[in-house]
């Protein structure tokens, strides 16, 4: 079998076309009709008003703690398993992330721990929908609204999820995604933040660019920033956009496909989709009760078969090193592991895949390192 990696982009004719037209047109930096485009198109599909472009999804979380005010002396919670990217944008600005444990049932933050987190300095709460599956927003909004603290959504891998029928992004005061290449919809680089509420859009967009006075050029009343998305990477976006429903509905279709191959393995966890929640599996992950994952890894990948851990907890960081309860993301990170998730993979591939993954289960059984036999 041909190498299978674990993520590529389905880039088309369209998105080529668009590209070309960018580029004849000169209009390559960041003023130009696809950036506006890309922003009503891909806010108007999470169902929120305004959309604001920036040159990729650690900037959206940036822009996002920015225009709400955060900074130095600040506390931001968020979920100890997620990509470092959350807990950097918070400590770009001064302000402090505050690592809250996972749940099982959804692999995100817990929401009944979040409240102990909560000091006189905590100004917000970043859920991060990780690997698709939306967080279970109802609690986390009730604590905001109690304690009166903003929500921004880290969406950046979960496009079109859907939490009670409500695409994620589109809940809390500001949604924030990603649109890098192995990313539901991509723009190579990319990012995007989503809001209703006209004042933080435009506070977004004076910040993105300078701080420049919309009425005064080159009037500055304000420190901004260089955080401006191309042209060029929002021609792809226009393109790619008309394709996401598409690309879900191969991603579910994948993920049911994987299931019902490793269902009856009782060394497996399947990945959640809670009743309310539409999945849209990123990156199609699941957990192995009593498996070296690094051995597992090593394995596949002589069989050609690309797969990655889960992140490394952020308390294990070296720069955000720290003891406390963390329990449930530190398990979900030593047993998680991600599969071939593209949107171009095959039934035949998926089946190459599950076979590969179950022989070697059979083969490296007994000799693990792990010992988490209290699922
Ligand atoms: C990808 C990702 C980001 C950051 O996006 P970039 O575009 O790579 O900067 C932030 N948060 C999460 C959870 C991500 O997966």
């Amino acid at each position: 079998m041909e190498f299978i990696p674990i993520s590529e982009p389905n880039i088309g004719e369209k998105e080529l076309n668009n590209v070309i037209d960018c580029i004849k047109s000169t209009w390559i930096s960041s003023i130009g009709k696809y950036i506006t485009e890309f922003e009503n198109s891909f806010s108007s599909y999470c169902g929120v008003k305004y959309g604001v472009s920036v040159a990729n999804g650690t900037l959206a979380l940036q822009l996002a703690l920015k225009s709400l005010n955060i900074g130095f002396g600040d506390e931001v919670i968020i979920p100890n398993l997620t990509f470092v990217a959350t807990a950097n944008a918070v400590t770009y600005l001064g302000a402090k992330p505050v690592l809250v444990d996972c749940e099982i049932e959804t692999w995100n933050i817990d929401p009944t721990k979040i409240e102990k987190a909560i000091t006189s300095k905590t100004k917000a709460i970043i859920p991060v929908h990780l690997y698709g599956h939306p967080c279970n927003m109802d609690p986390i909004m009730s604590i905001a609204k109690k304690y009166n603290l903003k929500v921004i959504e880290d969406a950046a891998e979960a496009h079109g999820s859907e939490y009670k029928g409500k695409k994620v992004g589109s809940i809390g005061d500001i949604g924030c995604f990603s649109f890098y290449g192995n990313k539901t919809i991509t723009t190579g680089e990319g990012g995007m933040c989503i809001t209703n509420n006209k004042t933080l859009a435009n506070k977004m967009r004076f910040l993105k660019d300078h701080g420049m006075s919309t009425k005064k050029r080159y009037w500055h009343k304000e420190i901004g920033y260089n955080f401006r998305m191309t042209n060029m990477q929002a021609a792809i976006g226009c393109a790619q956009i008309e394709k996401i429903d598409k690309f879900i509905d191969i991603k579910r279709k994948n993920a049911f496909i994987y299931n019902s191959f490793l269902k009856d393995c009782a060394e497996i966890i399947l990945p959640p989709e809670k009743e309310w929640a539409k999945n849209t599996f990123w990156l199609y992950s699941i957990l192995l009760k009593n498996t070296n994952i690094n051995q597992l890894i090593k394995k596949l990948k002589e069989k050609n078969i690309d797969s990655r851990r889960f992140f490394y907890p952020i308390n294990v960081l070296p720069p955000y090193k720290q003891k406390g309860d963390y329990k449930v993301s530190n398990m979900l990170s030593k047993n998680g592991i991600s599969l071939p998730s593209s949107v171009n993979l095959t039934e035949e591939k998926i089946k190459y895949i599950c076979h590969s993954l179950l022989e070697i289960l059979r083969e490296i059984s007994g000799n693990s390192s792990s010992n988490t036999r209290r699922f």
